[in-house]
């Protein structure tokens, strides 16, 4: 059935992610009127703050609701000062990967014209791939559960089931064909592990290859993670999907934004079978908060993103050709109008970023 009406379920949280996801809201505006969608947005308070002040992380119904809603629209929670009483950090992106089932955290590389490139080498405009962190199990499986023993010794243990690989590869075969038909890329899928130590990563290996066999358009490889920080520095421009374990994905994909210019540039979606949560790949950015020059670029591709989603699973050419003029409007702001962020340099703030963006929108771009 087809729709152009969606509920959003709008989490904007704190620190920069307020700041960033006011950007946000300027752009969905803009593309809600050129293109004749209608969002319904449910703002969603929650983080660190909202934990200070209530005892919880979200309101009560807060996962709920926002389960009900078509998408998750997520800024940034988290403030290091403030904590649970075990020392731990508050994340609820990390509850509600786990809560929703989010297996897929799907983190796009793609250098943006304009933005100067990190790395010397003519063929850094070449880089466009994705890593999708597994985000349910992996390393992270231990959150919570580690133990210390006697103050001698602690323990986190890997979790890999088959069920979890085998849709994430799905997935990502899925996601190569996909942009093998949009964007020419070459259709390749590359698991990033540690086979040759790990029997988790062994079995995570075998099942992967078991499960690409039945896509047999895509070109399934492997590449040890080691090995994969070294490429993605040398020769970013040669990979096309890398699925990959959790803490893994984690570290991969800070650097992978390291080299399109930095955090401020990476978008980032988790995907399940039943829900999507769509945010930016930084975090509240203490140190930068408040003061109107977080670069909102991540946060407005992930919108991207979102519709993209949405177009796809409400069978909505409105929302994917929006979510087309968002990514078209960022390259042409960077790259031909001199829009430069604080973080690469620049003097622009979060909004006028956000507005610049909704401008070329509105003007049909
Ligand atoms: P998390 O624990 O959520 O991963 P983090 O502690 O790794 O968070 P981030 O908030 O992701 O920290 O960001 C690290 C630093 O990068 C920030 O302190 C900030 O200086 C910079 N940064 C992050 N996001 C942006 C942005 N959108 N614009 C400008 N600078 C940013
Ligand atoms: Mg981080």
């Amino acid at each position: 059935m087809t729709s152009n009406s969606f509920h959003l379920a709008v989490m904007p949280g704190e620190g920069i992610g307020l700041e960033v996801m006011e950007a946000a809201a300027t752009v969905l505006g803009a593309v809600e009127k050129r293109f004749e969608l209608s969002f319904h947005q449910e703002h969603i308070p929650g983080g660190a703050h909202h934990y200070k002040e209530t005892g919880a992380i979200l309101p009560k119904d807060g996962l709920e609701r926002a389960g009900k809603s078509d998408a998750i629209l997520f800024g940034a929670m988290g403030w290091p000062d403030i904590r649970f009483p075990d020392g731990t950090e508050i994340a609820p992106q990390l509850d509600m990967r786990m809560a929703f089932e989010l297996y897929a955290g799907v983190r796009p590389i793609r250098a943006i014209p304009g933005v100067p490139p990190v790395l010397a080498h003519e063929r850094w405009k070449d880089i466009d791939l994705v890593i999708v962190r597994e985000s349910t199990e992996g390393m992270f499986a231990s959150r919570g559960k580690g133990e210390i023993i006697d103050d001698k010794e602690a323990r986190d243990t890997q979790v890999i089931t088959r069920k979890v690989t085998e849709q994430l590869t799905d997935f990502c075969c899925k996601l190569a064909r996909n942009r093998r038909e949009t964007r020419g890329t070459p259709g390749r899928v590359t698991l990033v592990d540690k086979a040759n130590v790990f029997r988790s990563f062994a079995f995570m290996r075998k099942v992967f290859y078991e499960t690409a066999a039945k896509h047999p358009d895509i070109d399934a490889r492997h590449h040890y993670i080691d090995a994969m920080a070294l490429d993605l520095v040398r020769r970013p421009w040669d990979f096309d999907v890398l699925p990959t374990e959790n803490l893994f994905g984690d570290i991969l994909s800070d650097l992978g934004a390291g080299l399109i210019g930095g955090m401020g540039f990476a978008p980032s979606a988790d995907i399940g079978a039943a829900h999507g949560m769509f945010q930016p790949s930084h975090g509240t950015a203490p140190d930068i908060a408040g003061k109107g020059v977080a670069n909102p670029t991540a946060m407005i591709l992930s919108v991207a993103m979102m519709l993209d989603w949405l177009g796809e699973r409400h069978g909505s050419s409105a929302a994917r050709d929006a979510a087309r003029a968002i990514e078209l409007s960022v390259d042409h702001a960077f790259g031909t109008m001199n829009l430069r962020t604080y973080d690469i340099g620049g003097r622009h703030g979060t909004r006028h970023i956000g507005n610049t963006i909704a401008e070329l929108i509105r003007n049909g771009q």
